[in-house]
């Protein structure tokens, strides 16, 4: 029998992900050989404080702040600091050094995934980085690897657990957007500086590796349109549940028919990518999605619907996913096959947000007057935007005596572009007092 083969393991960061990683290594070290062919020795920690207190008890010899050293005499690169340097530099040497490398740095990826890919290409080692999306849930390689044969045509993800939780609370409880996200600062969910989830730049950088694997095409952050949440109030929610809807913040990766409406045909009109608040309806599988889960809806020409649901968060969930890309990586080596990689065959090109086509929610403050409706109904019509439902609320002030009208309308799929200059000339209608909101609406 011949002897099993070590591969040695380098572990940058050892914080809430890091630490549950080395543990892993330490513990299942016998469940993971016999999993990946070859015994995976943990080398050594790079972090940047040796004597800090750590989530595990891990042996103090393991630790180091040379993670140059590390980096170059390992089999396989677990990168788990986060930011772009010296994350990125390292990376690049682990590669050109002939080590595979794991991480779930997605604002890396996002960022630099080309030159990443290149380097990976040229040394020809696996880069994965499956805990980079959606933590613990199992999303980049089934859109990899399963669903290689398919077309897919649309991808809608809640893939930032903060703003889930946040958006939930106000659902839940009818809280203001402050007040959640206090609640979601004091339970852990939210940074005490909240920027990056709250105005959907995570997501952002998660959309844009999405959109890379779905459509085979390498999207950069630039290419990924964001609105964040801080602007959703404690009123639209209300207004959306009255009207059986809920609001998510979606990454949403989809492709564009040549006429700009959504077809899920083969035509390459370009992919839109966005994050922003959306309306979905509350029977959409997505709307069942609570607290700081995350999920990811997703569908193909054959494979229809989709949907992976879990834990997008977290050491132990997180160090899963990583888990599975280094056994996976290690496999690689001791099989001595090609390191699996994305293509970028599609070359599809980023649409603008213009060319966004979905339904929209608009809520108007009018003034009650008889008329008003079909004025509005009219201007719709004639920048080609068809209405699915209009309500309208009477509001009575006792005090001044007046009366005004709430109106909320949902429309059929209509582009950005014929949405804005609705709404623009709505505004100039002499009986419009505010339009309250303007909000995207999928699943309908
Ligand atoms: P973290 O708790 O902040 O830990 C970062 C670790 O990296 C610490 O151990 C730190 O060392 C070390 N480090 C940072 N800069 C360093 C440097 N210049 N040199 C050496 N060591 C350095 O981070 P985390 O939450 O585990 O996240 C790690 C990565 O996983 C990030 O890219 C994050 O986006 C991604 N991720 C995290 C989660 C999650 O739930 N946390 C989910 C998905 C993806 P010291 O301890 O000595 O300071």
């Amino acid at each position: 029998m011949t002897e099993m083969r070590t591969l040695k393991v380098a572990l940058l960061g050892c914080g809430n992900v890091g630490a549950q990683v080395a543990r892993i290594l330490i513990d299942d070290a016998g469940m993971l050989a016999s999993r990946a062919g070859a015994r995976l020795e943990l080398a050594g920690i790079a972090v940047r404080d040796v004597d800090a207190p750590r989530d595990v008890d891990l042996p103090r010899e393991l630790f180091t702040t040379d993670a140059d050293a590390l980096v170059r005499d390992a089999d396989l690169v677990i990168e788990l600091m986060g930011g772009i340097e010296p994350a990125r530099t390292l990376i690049l040497a682990a590669m050109r050094n002939g080590a595979c490398v794991i991480t779930g740095n997605k604002a890396l990826v996002a960022k630099d995934g080309p030159t990443l890919h290149e380097e990976a290409d040229k040394a020809g080692v696996q880069l994965s980085y499956e805990a980079a999306v959606a933590g613990a849930i199992p999303i980049l390689r089934p859109i990899r690897d399963s669903l290689s044969g398919d077309r897919i045509t649309r991808v809608l993800g809640i893939v930032n657990g903060t703003t889930n939780f946040i958006l939930d609370q106000m659902d839940t409880t009818g809280a203001q957007f402050a007040d959640a996200l206090a609640e979601a600062q004091r339970l852990g969910y939210a940074e005490a500086d909240p920027t990056a989830d709250v105005e959907g730049h995570d997501a952002a950088s998660k959309a844009a590796i999405l959109a890379s694997l779905s459509f085979h095409t390498r999207f950069a952050l630039e290419d990924v349109y964001c609105e964040g949440i801080s602007s959703v109030t404690a009123a639209d929610i209300a207004a959306a549940k009255d009207a059986g809807f809920v609001i998510k913040l979606l990454a949403i990766a989809e492709k564009l028919g040549a006429e700009g409406t959504k077809t899920g045909t083969k035509t390459d009109a370009g992919v839109s990518v966005r994050v922003h608040p959306t309306l979905l309806p509350r029977e959409h599988p997505l709307a069942a999605v609570h607290g700081a889960f995350n999920a990811v809806f997703i569908e193909a020409e054959n494979a229809g619907e989709l949907m992976f649901y879990g834990q997008g968060a977290g050491g132990k969930p997180t160090a899963s996913a990583v888990m599975g890309d280094l056994v996976s990586a290690a496999r690689s080596l001791v099989l001595d096959g090609p390191g699996r990689a994305e293509t970028t065959t599609g070359q599809v090109p980023a649409a603008p947000i213009s060319a966004a086509v979905t339904s929209y929610y608009i809520g108007l403050d009018v003034a009650d007057q008889p008329g008003v409706l079909a004025r509005i109904a009219q201007l719709f019509a004639e920048h080609g935007v068809s209405i699915e439902t209009m309500r309208q609320t009477i509001h009575r002030d006792s005090g001044s005596q007046t009366e005004s009208a709430e109106l909320r309308i949902v429309t059929h799929r209509a582009s950005e572009a014929a949405l804005a200059a609705t709404v623009q000339a709505v505004k100039g209608l002499d009986v419009i007092n505010t339009v309250t909101s303007v909000l995207r609406v999928e699943g309908v």
